[in-house]
């Protein structure tokens, strides 16, 4: 097992991983920006190392700066969190040339799931269901048209780089396909230096559902079964839940079986979320695989009372998954709401700033992921998420009012957040009944 291992993110991702090591008996390096100095949650790590100014390129996206804190803190791996560098295949390799294990896939197949259309064609040989869409990359518009006329608009553009929902155009004819073509070529181009798209059908409103999986270095691969982000803004998701509320346990084992199936012909090691969309019709097509560890993951811990973050560590130390399927069981119901400094009524504009008033919800049912207290400032150059709330009950009607509950004891003051559309949410008459999908925001909160 590792001695020391350096956890290359920030805030509540990091103190996450920082628990972990603690639970296992090694200690944790933690870095940190300029404007991150200072921060409460650096003094639990046994050592916090500053990489440079507030500016993510300098700091916590700086390979360099990483890997020379990681060489004088004498770390024997990093563990990358999510964003940042958690997705980057050539920080995975410069991390194995120095000799440090990087807590996450091998270098090839993060490379090979990373770009979408050879994660389409590892679907494809897995048996696993697609969304109908181009084989390979578009390579013009004349393509692109004569391809959306064959399976029927509308359809959807994808950068093959994508993440973060950039890149993304819905096209309904010809004439949309034409502007939504150069668009997302260039939004492409801008943010993954790769302009390359490709084409899907577009599902008409879908539900979100994703399964996790962890491998380790031996070949066993598990499920720890599948959580529901249908409520997203712009293709940000805000509420999560685990099980999905809408499948029986013959489509779940279905989907769980496909998810590991792609995982095992992608050869892959880790933790891994194989990301589906659900129709109107309860089919399920594969969208993408996301090669690290989730904002979301702690609602799967909450229904299968597996800690994810540990089982990376381990299994990164060579240490074998010595969990049978039939082993790993769920129950009851998770939920998590992910509260944003944003503004809600203001077309969830950022609000950075500075906390006066922090009060934290508790009582049963109720978990805290934040890194924040009274005090803290909200960076600009930073994610703007502040906690998560994630509840565990044993029926989804008491998830619900146990989340409200806690909801309305946060108090983070005097800065805006995403609690009052989080409640609006929770009370609304068809989240209630399950009958949303992935534009419910758009339409019914003017999101
Ligand atoms: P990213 O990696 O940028 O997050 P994804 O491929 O995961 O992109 O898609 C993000 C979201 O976009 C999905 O959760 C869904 O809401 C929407 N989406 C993606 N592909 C389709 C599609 N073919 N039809 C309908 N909605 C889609």
């Amino acid at each position: 097992m590792f001695t020391r291992i350096l956890i290359a993110n920030r805030g509540e991702i990091a103190l996450r991983i920082i628990r972990a090591c603690h639970e296992l008996g090694i200690e944790a390096v933690a870095v940190y920006s300029e404007a991150d100095r200072g921060a409460p949650y650096l003094q639990m790590a046994d050592e916090a190392v500053c990489i440079g100014p507030a500016q993510p390129a300098k700091s916590y996206l700086h390979i360099p700066a990483i890997i020379s804190a990681a060489e004088v803190a004498d770390v024997d791996a990093i563990h990358p969190g999510y964003g940042f560098l958690a997705e980057n295949a050539h920080f995975a390799e410069i991390c194995g040339e120095c000799g440090i294990t990087f807590i996450g896939p091998d270098p090839v197949s993060m490379r090979m799931l990373g770009d979408k259309v050879q994660a389409r064609q590892i679907a494809q040989k897995s048996r696993v269901p697609l969304v109908p869409g181009s084989e390979g990359e578009i390579k013009d518009e004349a393509e692109a048209i004569k391809l959306a006329n064959k399976i029927g608009y509308p359809v959807i553009l994808k950068a093959a780089a994508g993440g973060g929902g950039r890149g993304m155009r819905v096209a309904h004819n010809d004439i949309s396909l034409h502007k939504a073509f150069g668009a997302a070529r260039t939004e492409a181009e801008a943010a993954f230096k790769n302009g390359a798209l490709y084409l899907e059908k577009f599902i008409l409103q879908p539900r979100h559902v994703e399964v996790q999986i962890m491998a380790d270095k031996s070949g066993n691969v598990v499920h720890f079964y599948e959580r529901d982000c249908t409520i997203q803004r712009r293709h940000q998701k805000l509420i999560e839940e685990s099980p999905c509320p809408v499948i029986d346990e013959k489509i779940r084992e279905e989907l769980c079986r496909s998810a590991l199936r792609l995982a095992q012909e992608a050869n892959y090691q880790n933790a891994a979320t194989v990301e589906f969309l659900l129709d109107r019709d309860r089919n399920f097509y594969f969208i993408e695989v996301n090669a690290r560890i989730q904002v979301e993951h702690p609602v799967t811990e909450m229904v299968t009372g597996h800690d994810l973050i540990k089982w990376q560590i381990r299994i990164a130390a060579g240490q074998p998954l010595n969990l049978r399927q039939r082993d790993i069981k769920y129950s009851g119901v998770a939920m998590e709401c992910r509260i944003n400094a944003e503004d809600p009524a203001r077309n969830f504009v950022p609000c950075p700033g500075r906390i006066d008033r922090f009060i934290q919800p508790g009582g049963p049912g109720v978990r805290i992921d934040t890194h924040l207290s009274q005090g803290s400032v909200i960076s600009p150059y930073y994610d703007s998420m502040v906690s998560k709330v994630i509840v565990h009950q044993p029926t989804r009607e008491q998830a619900i009012a146990t989340m409200k509950r806690a909801l309305r004891e946060f108090r983070i003051e005097p800065i805006k957040t995403t609690i009052p559309a989080c409640l609006k949410i929770l009370s609304h008459n068809l989240f209630v009944k399950n009958q949303v999908d992935t534009s419910f925001i758009e339409r019914h909160l003017g999101g």
